[in-house]
């Protein structure tokens, strides 16, 4: 079956950064068969975009679905007060309430142009199972790509950690658990829809047995690993009490700094920490609305990229963006960067290359994050005829910096998950009304 999607201004996100005014993509059983302008190639199906923006599928590369049943909490409050007025709320969590909460998110997050996930489970109250499965299955059922992490917390409060004991688990458990969450569900190679993550939380909540034992695991199954880090002034004076050092200094010890591992946050990075991230391919997730929600700061975003980091971009938990809006996510990295460095600090194509070919690298994927022959078939179409999109010449910087939008056609592996703005596999306002009959559970 080949479909052939033309008469769009096609962003490809190459290494060129080509883009075809008036282009078309050929899809071919859930790949991309070829893309250009012109001439078009013969096809089964043509699908006539009328003038839309078509972009790589936007890549999420640090989120907690489970928080958008704990919205609009602790509003003024820092990182450190933030979590622990929300710990023992989330204590409360089981696997219908994690299938309400992902279906949630990785709904609004398909409607924002997000065609791969990757989410951050780290909170596993004990006799609770079933919950990343939860999340896997929303996800399969919805149509996105999910890398799932399997999180975990084992420096509880008796012992200097931040989050309180209860919600706390045994290293053996934890690295057992991951195990078998991989055998079940991991997909390695290229296409996988469902990978797994190994993924301890942050310096202040994980032990450095489970990060040394995490990593060995993590090395040994050949999965990417993932953490918080530098995302406060607060957590580098808990590091240096605890550990002596500083986050980074922390991660560098544990053998943490490498090519297979990405970062949340990365806000308190000095010079000397951005060559380290750079020599040793260490990634970073940046999440710039959560940052500022938490008052937390702003990432040395063109620096990193600067010095050669990879570098992706992330919604973070809805607790603390109330909002799961890649795109939105986009423009607020553009607008972030300006304000730290003036008008020149980065275009929206740049913006837009985080979203897609950053996140990609960030996740250690090379099937996705650009609109290639080989790559997989995951594509946003955009519509330009909206309202406010109304005189921008240039369509692709006018996305960017008119949004959000809601995306009008998602296309996961060949699959079309989105058509006309509505979820093809779900019912919006029945994923809505069972998240708020979750969410009651979870209200003070
Ligand atoms: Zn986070």
């Amino acid at each position: 079956m080949r479909r052939l999607y033309s008469g769009g201004w096609v962003v490809t996100c190459d290494d060129a950064g080509t883009e075809h005014p008036s282009g078309w993509v050929l899809v071919e059983d859930g790949w991309i068969a070829a893309v250009g302008a012109g001439e078009e190639p013969a096809a089964d199906e043509r699908v006539d975009l009328g003038g839309a923006v078509v972009t790589p599928g936007l890549v999420n590369t640090h989120h907690h679905l489970y928080q958008t049943l704990t919205r609009a909490r602790a509003q003024q409050a820092d990182l450190f007060t933030w979590l622990r007025e929300l710990y023992p709320v989330w204590a409360g969590i089981d696997a219908e309430a994690e299938y309400a909460a992902a279906r949630a998110g990785l709904a609004e997050l398909a409607l924002s142009g997000c065609t791969t996930v990757f989410d951050h489970h780290y909170v596993f109250p004990r006799g609770r199972d079933g919950l990343i499965e939860a999340e896997v299955q929303a996800a399969r059922e919805l149509g996105v790509r999910i890398v799932a992490a399997r999180g975990s917390m084992d420096l509880g409060a008796s012992d200097g950690g931040l989050p309180p004991d209860e919600l706390v688990e045994d290293v053996d458990a934890v690295l057992a658990d991951t195990e078998r969450i991989v055998a079940e569900l991991h997909e390695p190679g290229a296409g996988a829809l469902v990978q797994i993550a190994v993924a301890p939380c942050s310096p202040f909540s994980v032990t450095r047995r489970l990060m040394k034992e995490s990593a060995e695991l993590a090395r040994r199954l050949e999965l990417p690993l993932h953490t918080h880090l530098a995302e406060t002034h607060e957590e580098e004076a808990y590091c240096r009490e605890l550990h002596g050092c500083t986050p980074v200094e922390y991660l560098a010890d544990l053998g943490w700094l490498a090519g297979d591992v990405w970062c949340a946050h990365c806000v308190h990075l000095s010079e000397g920490d951005i060559d380290a991230f750079a020599s040793s391919g260490t990634g970073v997730a940046h999440c710039p609305t959560s940052n500022l929600r938490l008052g937390a700061g702003v990432a040395p975003v063109p620096d990193l990229v600067g010095a050669g980091v990879r570098v992706g971009l992330g919604v973070d938990g809805s607790a603390s963006n109330e909002r799961s809006d890649l795109l939105l996510e986009v423009k607020q990295a553009l607008l972030v960067a300006r304000g730290r460095g003036g008008p020149g600090a980065m275009t929206a194509r740049e913006a837009l290359r985080l979203g897609t070919r950053g996140g990609a690298a960030v996740l250690g994927r090379d099937d996705i994050g650009s609109l290639e022959a080989g790559k997989c078939a995951d594509l946003a179409v955009w519509r330009t005829d909206v309202l406010e999109l109304g005189g921008a010449e240039d369509p692709v910087a006018g996305l960017v910096l008119s949004a959000p939008h809601r995306v009008d056609r998602l296309v996961v592996g060949g699959e079309e998950i989105v058509r006309g703005g509505a979820l093809v596999q779900a019912d919006e306002a029945e994923v809505a009304r069972a998240h708020r009959a979750q969410a009651r559970r979870f209200a003070t």
